[in-house]
Order: structure tokens, then C-alpha cells, then sequence
């Protein structure tokens, strides 16, 4: 079985990534990644560096954006255009979907209500996936986001792992994972919940 491995929520010096891109390709590289995906705030000027970079280090470079609808952050997997901040989540996952992306709920803690009322009712009209383990950016450590899990399972929605990296050195330590080589198997096990989670203790 070939398998992908990807980490699906990394920031560049496009927003507020710490680490040039050769550094951050480098550390996926290193980790054994076969993509990463650009999840910059409000802006897709990151994508094109890492995309040039990319054949470098053997890496799929997805396109992607971070936006705030106003009470969540999500985070959209192969759109092409920038989608604004503050849409509500309703039409910022319309926006997502219009442009052929994969929407995933980001960092949704414990006891943010507003998380699972929001994205229920939506869920007959949207897939989405929740980041349910991430990395703490301060001390690298690897975390669970709450309740995001059992929410996840319970209404069978796809379980994405990712570091929501801001610097190099956090790349690639939760990390997504389906069979297959390319983005394209991975929209495949997203629709079909074949998503698993690895998290790594590299430092
Ligand atoms: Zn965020
Ligand atoms: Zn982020």
C-alpha cells in the first residue's frame, strides 16, 4: 500500500509563518510528508513559493486559505481564489464548496458551544472535516481539540490531524494520513472517512 501523508494546515511568510519556505519544505521533507498544504490568513501569496520549491524537496505543495468566519476558523484544501473573513460559517463553507475545495473545521476547542451548533445543521448540506489533534506551537506538543473527536465520529465526518505549523520546526508532527500518491486519493478518503491520524515526536 502507498501511502500519503500529508499536513494539511501550515503557514507561510505570506501571513504570519515564521520559517522561509525552503526551511518549511524542508522539515516536511525530513518527516517523511508527501504533502503539505499552504493555509495562509485572507491570502494564497504563499502558494506559488512553495509550489516552485516543491519538486525540490519531492513534496505536493495543495493550495489552500485559513479564513475567520467570525466565530471559527476553517480552513479550505485546493480553492484557488481568496475567500473573505467574517462571511458566517454557512457561506464561507458555499464559498469553499463553490470553488471545488474541502472544508476543515480548525482548532475547535472544548467547550466552544458555538462550534457544535454552528456546524451542525450544515452538516446535511456540507462534508467537513475536523481537525480533532494538532501541536501546541509554544511547547511542540502534540494536542487533542476537545470534544472534536467524539463530534467527528459521531456524525461520521472526516478526522484530520495537522500542526497548523507557524514555524518550521512543528511541520509535519500531526500529520493526516490515506493510501494513495496524490490529493487526489486524499479527496477520495475524505469523502469515504478513510482518514487516519499520525502524530510524530520529532523535535
Ligand atoms: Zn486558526
Ligand atoms: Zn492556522
Amino acid at each position: 500500500m502507498v501511502r500519503y501523508t500529508i499536513d494539511t494546515h501550515v503557514h507561510t511568510p505570506a501571513s504570519d509563518g515564521r520559517s522561509e519556505y525552503g526551511k518549511i519544505l524542508n522539515a516536511a521533507c525530513l518527516r517523511g510528508l508527501s504533502a503539505v498544504a499552504v493555509t495562509d490568513h485572507y491570502t494564497m501569496d504563499g502558494v506559488s513559493p512553495m509550489q516552485d520549491l516543491a519538486g525540490n524537496y519531492g513534496l505536493e505543495v495543495v493550495p489552500g486559505i485559513e479564513i475567520n468566519t467570525g466565530s471559527l476558523h476553517v480552513v479550505g484544501l485546493e480553492t484557488y481564489d481568496i475567500i473573505p473573513n467574517l462571511l458566517g460559517l454557512d457561506k464561507t463553507l458555499y464559498e469553499i464548496d463553490s470553488q471545488g475545495g474541502l472544508p476543515i473545521i480548525a482548532h475547535p476547542f472544548n467547550g466552544r458551544q458555538i462550534f457544535l451548533s454552528e456546524v451542525r445543521p450544515l452538516l446535511d448540506s456540507y462534508l467537513v472535516g475536523i481537525e480533532c489533534i494538532g501541536v501546541n506551537g509554544g511547547n511542540r506538543q502534540v494536542c487533542k481539540f476537545g470534544d472534536a473527536f467524539a463530534f467527528a465520529e459521531h456524525y461520521n465526518l472526516p478526522k484530520i490531524g495537522c500542526s497548523d505549523s507557524h514555524s518550521a520546526k512543528t511541520v509535519g508532527l500531526a500529520v493526516s494520513v490515506c493510501e494513495g500518491d496524490s490529493f487526489k486519493d486524499f479527496r477520495e478518503a475524505f469523502r469515504e472517512r478513510k482518514i487516519d491520524i499520525e502524530t510524530n515526536n520529532y523535535r
